[in-house]
């Protein structure tokens, strides 16, 4: 009988800078706060911009495609605008494949066939605004023209007449500190073949977070907006022993101000030494 055991969670956590400014975009209907053009999503009770936990998630994926060459095979649409994704279609396939084994792949009628159990190792938590951070103080103080943002205009111009057509964009502002974010790896043993694949494969998670350091989140990244950089990072490690009541403290794997601070390379030795089993 197949079966899926958690051998233990790896807790990444930090803080999202906005290095330059930040536009995720919100519902189009964006007439209660002053007909922008193109708003941001907010928070719907405070109002405040945030990060959806599927937008880093998104992001990050069809990053670590691309860093690994995977074929883009499924569309998800199939009329304009085409959209297509990676996704293994065949089990051989997907028992070497760390994009789909980390991100999962949907739901379909073979799932029903318990054999083909494929599930997600990811979880990636929404992010708030900071509370505790100077940034957002300065941001609340700020006289922006929105509520913690900024609208910036573009233009599209004639080649011709330079007659130019304007658009507003909602962003926010550089310098805004999202914080705590929160990413959940699980360690999991699928019909004993044990996790030394699951233990390995945690560093294609630590380079797509840096591959998006260095891409974009949210939209116009070609035209300036999108470039955040992970700060204030800790890297925890808890075991079944852990959860069990038999270890006190999770272990610490790394801590540092930015991604390449980590020593990402000890992760898989340290998380070996600690599995409690
Ligand atoms: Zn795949």
């Amino acid at each position: 009988m197949p079966n899926l055991m958690l051998k233990g969670k790896v807790i990444i956590t930090g803080a999202i800078e906005a290095v330059t400014g930040l536009h995720i975009g919100g519902a189009a209907a964006g007439l209660d706060i002053g007909g922008i053009d193109n708003p941001v999503i907010r928070h719907p009770v405070t109002r405040e911009p945030y990060i959806p936990g599927s937008s880093l998630r998104g992001k990050m994926r069809s990053l670590l495609d691309k860093h690994l060459g995977l074929e883009a095979n499924k569309f998800i649409q199939r009329r304009e605008p085409v959209v297509r994704v990676h996704e293994c279609d065949d089990e051989e396939k997907y028992l070497q494949c760390p994009a789909c084994q980390i991100f999962g792949v949907t739901p379909g009628d073979q799932r029903r066939d318990w054999n083909r159990l494929k599930p997600s190792r990811l979880i990636v938590r929404d992010v708030l605004l900071s509370q505790t951070h100077e940034a957002t103080r300065r941001l609340r103080e700020a006289k922006t023209d929105l509520p913690f943002t900024e609208v910036k205009w573009e233009a599209a111009i004639d080649r011709i007449t330079a007659a130019a057509v304007p658009r507003q964009n909602e962003r926010v502002p550089a310098g805004a500190v999202f914080s705590p974010f929160e990413m959940v790896y699980n360690l999991f043993d699928l019909n004993g073949t044990g996790i030394e694949n699951d233990i390995q494969w945690l560093t294609h998670l630590l380079k797509a977070m840096e591959l998006l350091e260095d891409d974009y989140l949210g939209g116009y990244g070609s035209r300036g907006a999108g470039k955040i950089a992970f700060r204030e990072l800790k890297v925890l490690f808890k075991s079944r022993a852990y959860y069990e009541g038999k270890v006190d403290k999770p272990i610490v794997l790394g801590e540092g101000d930015t991604l390449r601070d980590l020593n990402v390379s000890q992760f898989a030795e340290k998380i070996r030494q600690n599995l409690g089993d």
